[in-house]
């Protein structure tokens, strides 16, 4: 719980004081409340906040072992919020399944290159089966162009969840999405689904956004997704390009 607290705390410390005159930067936060250090590939986490189990997010069975389902606030929060956006526009109950973040305390994990300090996410597809319910797996399923997964017949990927997703995590007012790898085949599935369900300036951000692994893992069986430094851990977080246009 002392996690959340920090919630509040960061948000009363950069708000305009009572007099409506002086106003705290982010920058100037005390260093102990910043929470990503270095880079996502060299970095650590501190003042982690957990991603918890709720009506709309559960944790990946086969990433409940090693408990890594700690981010910086601003990850954490946009999770919550993009779940909770499907579960509003398209509702039947179905929660995000979420992979693994970083460790408690950041810093280098196995199986990873990078989720190092809180700024990356581990999130599996939604699915649904044949009459269109939504299911739950315990591991990420691979799905090929025509939404199928060879792995689990019978079980689909799911266009109108997964792009309502997208649609929010690139639209956040809050956390600033860098990318979100996706297999070519997918990612042409959710343009297209964004297509009729979204204005285009939505649709063009998901363009960019949304980024084709040149190597390394496909990402066939699930999203992964970085944010940009948070703006209070600057300058001790640090960041790389490519910067997306709609950030100032
Ligand atoms: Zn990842």
């Amino acid at each position: 719980m002392a996690a959340f607290g920090l919630f509040a705390v960061l948000s009363l410390t950069t708000g305009v004081e009572a007099d409506g005159e002086t106003r705290e930067s982010a920058s100037s936060l005390h260093p102990s409340l910043r929470q990503s250090i270095g880079f996502p590939f060299q970095g650590r986490l501190q003042n982690g906040v957990l991603l918890r189990e709720s009506a709309y997010i559960r944790h990946m069975p086969d990433c409940l072992r090693r408990g890594r389902f700690y981010g910086t606030g601003a990850l954490v929060r946009l999770i919550e919020g993009a779940a909770y956006r499907v579960a509003q526009r398209v509702p039947g109950g179905a929660r995000l399944s979420v992979g693994e973040l970083s460790a408690r305390t950041g810093g280098r994990v196995t199986g990873h290159n990078s989720h190092q300090n809180g700024r990356d996410a581990d999130l599996a597809f939604y699915i649904h089966d044949a009459q269109g319910r939504p299911r739950e797996a315990t591991r990420f399923i691979n799905f090929r162009s025509d939404g199928q997964s060879r792995e689990a017949p019978g079980i689909f990927f799911d266009d109108v969840r997964n792009w309502e997703m997208i649609a929010k995590l690139v639209s956040d007012g809050s956390a600033q999405i860098q990318y979100i790898f996706v297999s070519g085949p997918l990612r042409e599935r959710l343009l297209r689904t964004g297509a009729s369900r979204a204005p285009r300036a939505i649709v063009e951000r998901a363009r960019r956004a949304l980024v084709v692994p040149r190597e390394g893992h496909p990402h066939a069986n699930h999203f992964h997704v970085r944010i940009y430094c948070p703006e209070g851990d600057r300058p001790t977080c640090r960041d790389r390009g490519p910067w997306q246009p709609w950030y100032r």
